[in-house]
């Protein structure tokens, strides 16, 4: 994580450079894609339970709306800034195009540790914060959801206090929520799950067998702990795993459930090292988060933050197959010497879009009154990750190109086809 914060924006659009070397779009529609349609920083005063008052800065960004309602997550963390908050909604809106929902792309969040504050001021602060972004969101404008350090707890408190404010019930105002709030069976795993059948298609494509695979996943979160315990179940070795204060190696492989609880109930991977009956059952080695990222494994699972792989440690990354998890976990500099030397990068806005699906589920099941089973949740996430996988796969050979490449192109191909039906300067000159 060593380049500074405020080049992710540029470094996003890069991608987009890229892209448009290959498809045949107008120039209209990059320059339409090159800044955020509309972004807020707003100021979200919160009485600590200490009497104090803190005032913390929050930010939403709506991308581009061209393909329908802007999406996208709200993150808690300390590095959240507007630079950030833009490269996030840049990327959801490509990811939306990429599994063809018809939504936009946007993001938000509020630079806090969450860590820090009481679950009375995170409660205060959430629905604090909602209530500042209240007129710019909505079920048909802009729908937030889950995201770092956010979960479906704090989802719920933000749709009630937006439906306090709207007057009404408007649980499509944002998704996530918990299931007797008007959330969706499956979307709690659904990221996991997305990538999780991507890698199924890699398996199938280089006949892989599961036993023989060893993973390593960087983050134990949401996105992290489910595809691991997907994989773990059809037989994959994780070998590695970490959280922010570090990470945990078995030549054999974890017991992944095992290393979940000990997770979920201590909030920490480290304390693996000296708690007496997880310690039995669970036999390991420490290893920081650089050195997890360069273990000689076969699949690497970033699934934390940006920046994980940059230019400076993307030659020593050993892993032959890369699957990101997180959004943004390798730089556009870093993905070059990936590219260089042979590793194939499954790319964040594939490979985690499965999130966003089960999003669009949920809202599309709050529009309906509604609700799904669970297996329909899942078959209908696994045709949508099965079948862009195959075409952005064919794509990336029909371009000689890397997989991110491809699937910038495939979206990029969706948003000008709705970005050009409203017309062109070319169209505009032709005559009647
Ligand atoms: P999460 O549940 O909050 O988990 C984040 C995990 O990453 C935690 O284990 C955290 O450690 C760890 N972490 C934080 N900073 C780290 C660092 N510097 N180095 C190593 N690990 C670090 O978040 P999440 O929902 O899984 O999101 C993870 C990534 O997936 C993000 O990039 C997010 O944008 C992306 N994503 C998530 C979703 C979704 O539906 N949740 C959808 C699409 C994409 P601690 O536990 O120690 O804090």
């Amino acid at each position: 994580m060593t380049e500074p914060q405020t080049e992710i924006f540029n470094d996003a659009l890069m991608r987009l450079e890229s892209a448009a070397a290959h498809a045949d779009v107008d120039g209209e529609t990059l320059t339409r894609l090159r800044q955020p349609e509309q972004a807020i920083q707003v100021a979200v005063p919160v009485r600590m339970d200490d009497g104090s008052l803190q005032v913390f800065s929050g930010y939403r960004v709506r991308y581009n709306s061209s393909r329908g309602p802007t999406k996208g997550g709200l993150r808690y963390h300390p590095s959240v800034n507007l630079d950030e908050v833009k490269a996030l909604a840049f990327w959801m809106t490509f990811k939306c195009a990429v599994v063809g929902i018809p939504y936009g792309g946007g993001k938000g969040g509020v630079s806090v540790n969450p860590k820090d504050l009481s679950r009375m001021e995170l409660e205060r602060l959430s629905r604090g914060f909602i209530a500042k972004i209240a007129p710019f969101i909505g079920p048909d404008t802009d729908i937030p959801a889950p995201d770092v350090y956010t979960n479906a707890t704090i989802m719920g408190w933000m749709a009630d206090e937006y439906s306090k404010i709207a007057g009404c019930q408007s649980p499509g105002v944002i998704t996530g929520k918990p299931l007797s709030l008007g959330g969706s069976l499956g979307r709690d795993d659904a990221t996991g799950r997305g990538a999780y059948y991507c890698i199924k298609e890699l398996e199938r494509r280089r006949g892989w067998e599961p036993s023989q695979i060893r993973v390593a996943v960087q983050g134990w979160g949401n996105a992290g702990q489910h595809v691991a315990r997907l994989l773990h179940a059809d037989g994959y070795k994780i070998v590695a795993a970490s959280d922010s204060r570090g990470g945990v190696y078995k030549e054999e492989g974890f017991d992944v459930p095992s290393l979940i609880q000990f997770k979920n109930e201590t909030r920490q991977l480290k304390g693996v090292y000296c708690k007496g009956s997880v310690c039995e059952l669970i036999d390991h080695v420490q290893l920081s988060n650089a050195e997890l990222l360069e273990l000689d494994v076969d699949l690497l699972l970033p699934s934390a933050v940006e920046n994980a792989i940059t230019e400076e440690n993307a030659g020593r990354i050993k892993a032959p197959c890369i699957v990101e998890l997180a959004n943004g976990p390798v730089t556009s500099a870093g993905d070059v010497i990936l590219k260089d030397s042979g590793k194939l990068v499954v790319p964040d806005i594939l490979a985690n879009a499965g999130g966003v699906t089960v999003s669009y589920f949920e809202w599309v099941q709050n529009r309906a009154g509604f609700a799904w089973e669970l297996d329909e949740v899942h078959s209908r996430l696994e045709t949508i990750m099965r079948r862009e996988f195959a075409a952005i796969y064919s794509l990336m050979d029909e371009l000689s190109s890397d997989m991110r490449t491809a699937a910038y192109v495939h979206a990029l191909k969706r948003l000008a086809t709705a970005i050009e039906a409203s017309g062109t300067r070319g169209w505009f000159q032709q005559s009647n």
